[in-house]
């Protein structure tokens, strides 16, 4: 391999970015254009900056089609800080809040926000190993809950919900760090009323976290009013256009160029199709063939991250390491989990999944 050729990347996160970006970031590390200096060494509240982050709002706003009653904010903390910040924000004293659990980061999420009000689990998949999410008609919603919560794509287990579940009655939050962008998106009646994602698997860089967050949310947080630290509050992000403090700049300049990127390449319809393409290309080989087993039920499947088994660990581990000398690096699956996981994010060329679907049926061939 040359020093200077591109494999395929399947890690799960920080993941591939679109080689356009990565070269106009490149192009642009000495200089923006007529600026003389790179989007590192320039002030926040510079007319340029100002335009970076007005343009990366704009096409985030675009490709959700958010209508007007929804802020897009940028904060730092990772998906992570969200498991915090939803509840300090929005579950008063006293009042419940409903988790569904589907995965890791969804049990977490529901223990952070349980150490400021209580926590009331509709659902859990846990006892079947997070193989599936369950359907609408499982869950176990509270009549007066402060808002339910959920993951639209989990990451470690391979599973995704096909539809957003339609809420009504109380706030609807999504952890959407690993799906954001890959499909298209339902905001306001009926639709999500908060959604996180850390930016490094669909978006960008990490070091920044892409919130959506509808109007009546923020009064509502005004109203829990806990007197919280200035940077835990959504308000104070809604408030500033995300420029109370320094914002991370460098994360934000990518994030313009990625959704840009999305746009010209026909926005989220266009993604999705080319979603649904790689991920079924990848489920078939594994469905026309015994010796590779699918984790999630076929129902739950995620698009995002494939998770696969083979008969046994060693050949797992063989698998692993044989498809890294072929250029096929990052397919070791969770650390948890064990297995094989192909993650197939919006940035994942079409073509690494065929060379993937290539290597496999060749694997099968000598090990099967
Ligand atoms: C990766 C991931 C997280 C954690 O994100 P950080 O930005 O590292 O805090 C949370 N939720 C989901 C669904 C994820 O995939």
């Amino acid at each position: 391999m040359s020093e200077t050729h591109r494999v395929f990347n399947f890690g799960a996160g920080p993941a591939t970015l679109p080689e356009p970006v990565l070269a106009q970031i490149q192009r642009d590390l000495l200089t923006l254009p007529g600026v003389g200096m790179s989007v590192l060494e320039i002030s926040h509240r510079s007319p340029t900056f100002t335009e970076i982050i007005e343009t990366t709002r704009t096409n985030i706003k675009k490709l959700a089609g958010l209508p007007d009653d929804y802020h897009a904010l940028f904060t730092t903390g990772g998906a992570t800080q969200q498991f915090a910040m939803v509840p300090m924000n929005l579950l008063a004293p006293g009042r419940t809040a409903d988790y569904i659990v589907t995965g890791s980061w969804a049990k977490k999420a529901a223990q952070e926000a349980e150490r400021f009000g209580s926590v009331h689990i509709a659902a859990s998949t846990e006892t079947e190993e997070f193989t599936r999410v369950p359907e609408q008609s499982e869950l176990t919603l509270s009549p007066d809950a402060a808002y339910v919560h959920l993951t639209s794509n989990n990451t470690i287990f391979g599973t995704q919900w096909g539809q957003i579940p339609k809420q009504r009655g109380c706030f609807l939050i999504v952890d959407a760090s690993s799906d954001i962008f890959s499909r298209t998106l339902h905001f306001g009646e009926d639709g999500i009323d908060l959604l996180y994602a850390g930016a490094q698997k669909n978006l960008g860089p990490a070091g920044v976290t892409v919130v959506i967050v509808r109007d009546e949310l923020l009064q509502q947080a005004a109203e829990v009013d806990r007197m919280l630290p200035t940077m835990l509050q959504y308000s104070t992000y809604a408030k500033s256009g995300s420029l109370h403090n320094t914002p991370p700049v460098f994360a934000i300049y990518v994030l313009s160029l990625v959704t840009q990127w999305i746009l010209e390449n026909g926005g989220l319809e266009a993604l999705e199709q080319q979603n649904k393409r790689k991920a079924q290309k990848l489920y078939n080989a594994i469905d026309c063939s015994d010796f590779y087993q699918g984790t999630a039920q076929p129902q739950s499947r995620s698009r995002m991250n494939v998770t696969i088994r083979l008969p046994n660990e060693d050949l797992e581990t063989r698998f692993v390491s044989e498809a890294a000398s072929a250029g096929l690096v990052g397919l070791k699956g969770h650390r948890s989990v064990g297995g094989i996981r192909a993650s197939i994010y919006n940035a994942f060329p079409e073509l690494g999944v065929a060379v993937l679907v290539e290597f496999m049926r060749e694997f099968e061939r000598m090990n099967g």
